[in-house]
């Protein structure tokens, strides 16, 4: 069986990357093993029964007795809960495991893939940035394939393909600059105008770190753990456009991009697909329409969310942690329409400074840390 026709777990499958990656799958014939949601049962049902899953779980269990009525007859087993996440991941009736889960809550189901020793096409980021070493570690040791699906991840990746870490110079991440790159004051700005994207179509939370810059925070701490680069060669660029998805520069000046357009289903396609290049759904940029591709450094005054992201990688254990819950939950905060935006980076500055140091965090550590924040910031 190729790569690409081993049976799929998508996790997080009512959502954004979700239901790309099942455009994808469905293009490319994967037969879809298990989808999961946290509560939008009708729509599960719905994905299950279109893409002829064998299983379909939902994360709360209370939504368990209407998601078995809704699948009654179609042969798709119903399931729910946690653990049952965890083990549609791990299922060996899978062979590919898409993380779509949005937030720390797809750290468990992330690691259960990894530990079944699965391809692990990773879109949910924030379970790396809460614990990118013993992700990056358990992968080692149990056989697991990560693929990286953010897609200056996908770049990266691509862009380093053939080389080593130490002909690196330096790792370019790209970033839209989100709704608000040119916008003064960032104290009067709305919810609805930070869920407005000027080149992506993604989930509401995503949306927001966009506007934020935390989403880039966020990667250049994923991009750490991926690739083993230290964050002091990792930069931020600011590319309006959204066609170069990111960057490697090497050691000799050359420098490697990679470029499309900005659409998911380019990167999810070649994280089932690697390592090729197959036909898709998705046409390259038309370079001659393109009126030009600009660049320039982001204003870190006005996005203080950057230099946190170094200053948690840097403080190290559970910093990053801390780090990315202060984050979900001021974004969850905002979204629901409370504060201001500028909220966000006071929050999650707060929580920083308040973090203890602690060398090697263990799983539980991380988790605890996680939790605590999420206490204190609900109280
Ligand atoms: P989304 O909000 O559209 O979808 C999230 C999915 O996760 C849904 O299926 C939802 O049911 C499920 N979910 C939410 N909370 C859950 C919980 N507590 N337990 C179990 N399941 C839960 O999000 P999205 O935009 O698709 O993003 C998903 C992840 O991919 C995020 O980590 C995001 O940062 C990353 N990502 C997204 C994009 C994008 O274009 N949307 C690009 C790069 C990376
Ligand atoms: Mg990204």
């Amino acid at each position: 069986m190729s790569a690409a026709s081993r049976p799929l777990t998508i996790l997080g499958a009512t959502g954004s990357i979700g239901v790309s990656t099942l455009s994808v799958a469905a293009h490319l014939g994967i037969p879809v093993h298990a989808v999961t949601a946290n509560r939008k049962v009708d729509e599960l049902a719905a994905l299950a029964i279109q893409h002829r899953a064998a299983v379909a779980v939902v994360a709360d269990e209370d939504g368990y007795t209407e998601l078995k009525r809704l699948l009654a007859g179609t042969g798709v087993v119903a399931e729910a809960g946690a653990q049952a996440l965890c083990a549609v991941a791990a299922d060996p009736g899978c062979g590919a495991v898409v993380t779509a889960i949005v937030g720390a809550a797809g750290l468990h189901p992330t690691l259960a893939a990894i530990r079944a020793g699965k391809r692990v096409c990773i879109a949910n980021k924030e379970p790396l940035v809460m614990a990118g070493a013993l992700i990056m570690g358990e992968a080692a040791r149990c056989g697991a394939t990560i693929l990286p699906v953010d897609s200056e991840h996908s770049a990266i990746f691509q862009c380093l393909e053939g080389h080593r870490p130490d002909e690196v110079a330096e790792l370019v991440l790209t970033a839209s600059g989100g709704p608000f790159r040119t916008v003064a004051d960032l104290g009067a700005v709305t919810r609805e105008q930070a869920l407005r994207h000027p080149t992506w179509t993604m989930g509401p939370k995503i949306t927001i770190d966009s506007a934020t810059l935390m989403n880039k925070s966020l990667e250049i701490i994923e991009a750490r753990w991926l690739f083993g680069v230290g964050v002091e060669r990792i930069r931020v660029l600011i590319h309006p456009q959204s066609v170069v998805h990111s960057m490697v520069a090497y050691r000799d000046g050359s420098v490697m991009a990679q470029l499309g357009r900005p659409d998911m289903r380019t990167p999810i396609q070649y994280a089932l697909t690697w390592p090729r290049h197959d036909s898709g759904q998705v046409a390259a940029p038309d370079f001659a329409a393109l009126a030009a591709l600009t660049f320039e450094a982001p204003d870190t005054a006005r996005f203080p969310s950057l230099d946190m992201a170094y200053a948690a990688a840097r403080a190290g254990g559970i910093a990053p942690a801390v780090m990315n819950a202060a984050n979900e939950m001021a974004v969850a905060r905002f979204l629901a329409g409370h504060g201001r935006f500028t909220d966000i980076f006071t929050t999650v500055e707060r929580a920083l400074g308040d973090a203890p140091s602690l060398g090697e965090p263990s799983l539980d550590d991380i988790i605890a840390a996680d939790a605590e924040v999420r206490r204190r910031l609900a109280g």
